[in-house]
C-alpha cells in the first residue's frame, strides 16, 4: 500500500542503499524535496510514499519524524510471514523482542549452536583451566 503509486523519478546512481546520490555524494531525494519545498525541518526525516528509495519525485516524499519513519518501517517488518531463510513466524517458531521485531527461534537456535560449535573449544579450554586453578 502506497500512497502515490505511479510516476517516480529514478535517479540511475544509487548508493548500496538504494538510495539515488548526486555526483557529490548528496542524496538526491533530498536534494530536490528542499529545492522544491525547502529545507527539511531540524529533527524531521524524509520518508518515501512510494517506498521506491531511488526516487526524488518530490511530491511522493514526507517529512516525518524519525518515530514516525521508523513505525512506517515495522508495520512492513510485523506484517512479514516468514523469516529471511524461510522460516514460518507462527506462535511456536516467533518471539517478539524488546524492540518490537519479530526473531525466529529456528534461527536463533542454529545461530546459537553455530556460536557454541565456534567456542566449544575455547569453552572447554576455559573449564579445564579453571578446574586446574580450583585443584
Ligand atoms: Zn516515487
Ligand atoms: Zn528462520
Amino acid at each position: 500500500m502506497t500512497a502515490v503509486d505511479k510516476d517516480c523519478m529514478v535517479w540511475p546512481e544509487v548508493d548500496d542503499d538504494g538510495y539515488g546520490r548526486d555526483s557529490r555524494g548528496r542524496l538526491m531525494h533530498r536534494v530536490a524535496y528542499e529545492s522544491a519545498a525547502g529545507s527539511v525541518p531540524v529533527g524531521l526525516e524524509l520518508d518515501h510514499l512510494c517506498r521506491n528509495r531511488a526516487c526524488y519525485e518530490p511530491t511522493h516524499l514526507e517529512a516525518v519524524t524519525h518515530r514516525e519513519n521508523m513505525r512506517r518501517v515495522d508495520w512492513s517488518f510485523r506484517n512479514k510471514t516468514h523469516c529471511p531463510e524461510g522460516h514460518p513466524y507462527d506462535e511456536v517458531n516467533t518471539y517478539v523482542d524488546t524492540r518490537g521485531f519479530k526473531v525466529c527461534r529456528t534461527c536463533q537456535r542454529v545461530a546459537s549452536l553455530a556460536h557454541y560449535r565456534a567456542n566449544r573449544d575455547l569453552i572447554n579450554e576455559r573449564k579445564r583451566a579453571r578446574r586446574m586453578a580450583m585443584a
